[in-house]
């Protein structure tokens, strides 16, 4: 039986429809790429299924190492099977190499290696454009209190640790990556969302001269071409790693 009841959610990249269960969701990823709040947006054949498959992978890699997500099981190539949850609207950015908005917002050079991983929450908002928060706003909008803050905290630094070896040990750096956290029917908080190209920063560890070649989303954001294919290649690595 089809078990797309009916659409529930449409979001820039991905469509969240009904399950039979009431206590699951799925997740169908699109082909569309937006940056800059949507300002710049366009169609790649193929994405959606890339983000998916890297994704699902990743969630199985984060699962066996003990980190709760809402990822259950895939359903097809560009759907999976996931928790449904109840998305906390902070977006949780970790830094391990400065760049990007951290480089415009501030002195720091692009490219500096941090001295420890850097966490920055930024509100999930695109009426606002997304906003830096601070642990004080936090609280004053009653978002999440300190306890879960500090759980959010904790659990993405436990994940920076695991997708900086699972990177590395296909030859990617792992510069920085956005999570969403969500509540699960349960009431616990679980990872949600995706891990992809589209919210991780990766570079080539292939390159002898120490160049900069992402492989992420950075490529359609700055017009570098080969945006496809560069997920296409961090999909075969892992293929080919696992
Ligand atoms: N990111 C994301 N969604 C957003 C903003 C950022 O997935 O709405 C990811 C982005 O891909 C990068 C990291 O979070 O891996 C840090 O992004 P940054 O704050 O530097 O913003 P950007 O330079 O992308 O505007």
């Amino acid at each position: 039986m089809n078990s797309k009841f009916g659409l529930i959610y449409e979001g820039k990249a991905k469509k969240i429809f009904a399950h039979k269960d009431s206590d699951k969701v799925i997740i169908e990823f699109k082909d569309d790429a937006t940056a800059f709040n949507a300002l710049k947006k366009a169609k790649f054949e193929g994405k959606g299924e890339l983000n998916c498959l890297i994704s699902s992978k990743i969630f199985e890699f984060l699962i066996k190492n003990n980190i709760p997500t809402h990822f259950l099981e895939l359903k097809n190539n560009n759907s999976m099977i996931a928790q449904k949850i109840k998305i906390i609207p902070l977006e949780v950015v970790l830094r391990n190499i400065a760049y990007g908005s951290l480089c415009k917002q501030t002195t720091i050079k692009p490219g500096s290696v941090l001295e420890r991983p850097l966490i920055d929450i930024y509100l999930k908002n695109d009426n606002l454009n997304d906003p830096l928060l601070t642990k004080d706003r936090i609280n004053l909008l009653k978002i999440i209190d300190n306890k879960e803050l500090e759980f959010i905290s904790g659990m993405t630094l436990r994940i920076n640790k695991l997708l900086k070896k699972f990177f590395f040990n296909i030859n990617l750096k792992l510069v920085d990556f956005k999570l969403e956290f969500g509540y699960n029917s349960k009431g616990e908080i679980v990872l949600g969302d995706e891990i992809s190209p589209d919210n991780c920063r990766l570079w080539d560890l292939n390159q002898s001269n120490g160049t900069i070649v992402s492989l992420d989303k950075d490529r359609f954001r700055n017009d570098l071409g080969g945006f496809i294919e560069a997920y296409g290649e961090i999909n075969k690595r892992i293929n080919d790693f696992i």
